[in-house]
């Protein structure tokens, strides 16, 4: 729970909200109920319920999208009914909306919803005691509008630039052992809730380090680069390519069958021979591939296929060893 509040941003403003609306409210919806003003009461009630189940909506299904541009409504809208209601005193509830909303759901969708609301409540006007004020409280719900919209851009950009940084390998472009950690977990899910079929493969240039030392390093990096564009150029799109570190990559196939797996191999194989290049001559590499089996662990997945990559390279490299040729029928 404490890991999706973490790495969710817009699940825990989501959480955020919700928790501090009903602790917020409460005393409000109780107070109004209290003085008998049964309408307004109800009005609370009702916003805290919408709110709590775009909160349990959210956490049960992951789509906070839906239940943010929900709850933003909810919210805004709430706070509008709240402000017709009860005049003055309910205006007050439309700022902490308008700043969340940008939080909650797209900037587009929020700019919207914060126009509307602003604009519901001056069109109504009874919440106002003079024209001054309504003037000066859509002055101020348009500039705590613009800081909120600012402040929730740059926090998305730099969410993303720090993702980008702590997911994506430097000088290939590709996703780096972090992401390629996470996806295999996902294929694992997947492969047992769907059945849909996974492959593995671990590829470890050849000599690479000869490369290096006879050519210079610029020279190994640029066959890292050309190989990555050939191999990305020659796969489908489902497919993803991780660095693994160094000179090897892993290549996740989703649905792909044992006969399959071994045209698209052979094919990989004979590409890189054709056209992967250094100044003195061809490039190969070696080849560890497993299906994934039935209850497998990513780590015992891609410990079959560092065996069989191990298996490629003690046996002469530049070859392709299938793990599953030795085990159990895959899942
Ligand atoms: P083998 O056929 O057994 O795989 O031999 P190898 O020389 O390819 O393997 P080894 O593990 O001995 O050497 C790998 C080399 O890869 C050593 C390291 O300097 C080099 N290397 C790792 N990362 C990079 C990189 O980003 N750029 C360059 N140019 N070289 C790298
Ligand atoms: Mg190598
Ligand atoms: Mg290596």
């Amino acid at each position: 729970m404490l890991y999706r509040l973490k790495t969710d941003f817009r699940l825990s403003i989501i959480t955020l909200l919700a928790t501090s609306a009903i602790l917020g409210i409460t005393p409000f919806a109780v107070m109004r109920f209290v003085q008998g003003n049964l309408l307004a009461g109800a009005v609370d009630l009702g916003i805290m319920l919408a709110i709590t189940a775009g909160m349990v909506y959210a956490w049960i299904t992951g789509d906070t999208a839906r239940s943010g541009f929900a709850m933003a409504l909810v919210a805004c809208g709430g706070a509008v009914t709240v402000g017709a209601l009860v005049g003055e005193p309910g205006l007050f509830w439309l700022y902490p909306c308008l700043v969340t909303s940008f939080f909650l759901t797209e900037p587009r969708y929020a700019i919207f919803i914060n126009l509307a609301a602003v604009l519901a409540l001056m069109v109504h006007g009874v919440a106002f005691s003079s024209l001054v004020q309504m003037w000066t409280f859509a002055a101020t719900a348009v500039v705590v509008s613009c800081c909120a919209y600012v402040f929730a851009h740059r926090n998305e950009n730099q969410r993303e630039r720090l993702e980008h940084l702590a997911t994506i390998d430097p000088l290939t472009g590709v996703k780096n052992r972090r992401s390629m950690d996470q996806e295999l977990a996902m294929a694992v899910a997947s492969a047992s809730r769907t059945g849909i079929s996974y492959a593995l493969v671990l590829l470890d240039i050849d000599y690479f380090k000869k490369i290096n030392d006879e050519y210079g390093h610029n020279v190994g990096d640029d066959v890292l680069v050309d190989m990555v564009a050939l191999i990305e150029q020659n796969i489908r799109k489902s497919d993803q390519l991780f660095r693994f570190g160094g000179e090897e990559f892993v290549l996740l196939m989703p649905g792909v069958d044992s006969t399959g797996l071994r045209a698209v191999m052979h094919n990989l194989q004979h590409i890189m021979h054709k056209f992967l290049r250094h100044p003195g001559g061809q490039v190969t590499a070696s080849f560890g591939v497993a299906l994934l089996q039935a209850g497998e662990k990513p780590d015992d997945w891609l410990a079959r296929a560092d065996e069989a990559l191990y298996e490629a390279k003690d046996t002469g490299r530049d070859r392709i060893v299938y793990a599953d040729g030795r085990v159990a029928s895959p899942a």
